[in-house]
């Protein structure tokens, strides 16, 4: 049975894997984040692994539920799953349903999407910089094409009880400052130094970029997800709780399953 609106406003970590090694290791696992925002489910970056982690979550979360998929990008972390997510979204295709959203580059160049699972769907929308778009009650806008390999835009979801700003793979640019000024913050935190990371063509957020935009930003809540390996070893937690002490603002790193409860913010 579905949960009544008024409950379903949440944000559930299927997985917390940011980097190459990680997710092929699953030292953390890699499913991608299920937003349930006024009533309304939306997956975002259905990453390897996201059926069976909405499968085995507790309680479960049935994907056939979901109104919508969000991809970011087309980097494998962020779509690994999702033809079998679009398939058991639409109930192994036997409903025409749901919207996908993802950027022109995941869609046409080296496609991500097999074009028999597309006819399953009710549309699919392509995501650009500055787009507005609509899930039933929830809006959410991409406000600007991030710095990353491939075409990334992250997002602003509008619920009735707060604004969520998800920061997805990008290295540190000024505009971020400007675009995500959301209650909730959710950082995709890859890397913990700048090791020469742009000459060796890794464009991802370190953990001193991520100091300046909270300390910039102060939302109500800061989330760390998508950890690299040298993150994890730096203890995720333990550098939340730095910068909450050190800001005084409330940041969490997620951990595999984190549900953080939007009616409790
Ligand atoms: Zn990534
Ligand atoms: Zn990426």
């Amino acid at each position: 049975m579905r949960q009544t609106a008024k409950e379903t406003n949440f944000i559930k970590f299927l997985g917390t894997a940011g980097a190459r090694f990680v997710v092929s290791t699953q030292l953390r696992a890699s499913g991608g984040v299920w937003f349930s925002l006024d009533g309304v489910n939306i997956l975002g970056d259905p990453g390897p692994g996201s059926l069976v982690r909405c499968v085995s979550s507790r309680p479960k979360l049935n994907p056939a539920h979901l109104d919508a998929i969000i991809v970011t990008h087309r980097h494998l972390d962020h779509c690994g799953d999702v033809n079998i997510m679009i398939e058991a979204m639409t109930e192994g295709g036997t409903k025409k349903k749901g919207v996908l959203f993802a950027p022109r580059q995941a869609l046409e160049e080296d496609p991500v999407v097999f074009l028999y699972i597309r006819k399953f769907l009710e549309k699919i929308e392509v995501l650009k910089e500055g787009g507005t778009y609509r899930v039933k009650d929830i809006s959410f806008s991409t406000p600007l094409k991030h710095q990353h390999p491939a075409e990334t835009y992250g997002i602003n979801f509008q619920t009735s009880r707060c604004t969520i700003s998800w920061v997805v793979d990008t290295c540190f640019f000024p505009d971020l400052l400007k675009h995500y000024r959301g209650d909730v913050l959710i950082l995709n935190a890859v890397r913990f130094k700048d090791e020469n990371d742009k000459e060796k063509g890794i464009y991802h957020l370190n953990f001193d970029d991520i100091k300046g935009m909270v300390k910039e930003l102060k939302p109500r809540l800061t989330i760390l997800t998508h950890f690299g390996m040298k993150m994890l070893h730096a203890r995720p937690h333990e550098l939340a709780m730095q910068l909450s002490n050190e800001i005084g603002c409330k940041v969490l790193a997620a951990s595999d399953g984190m549900r953080v409860d939007l009616t409790q913010l």
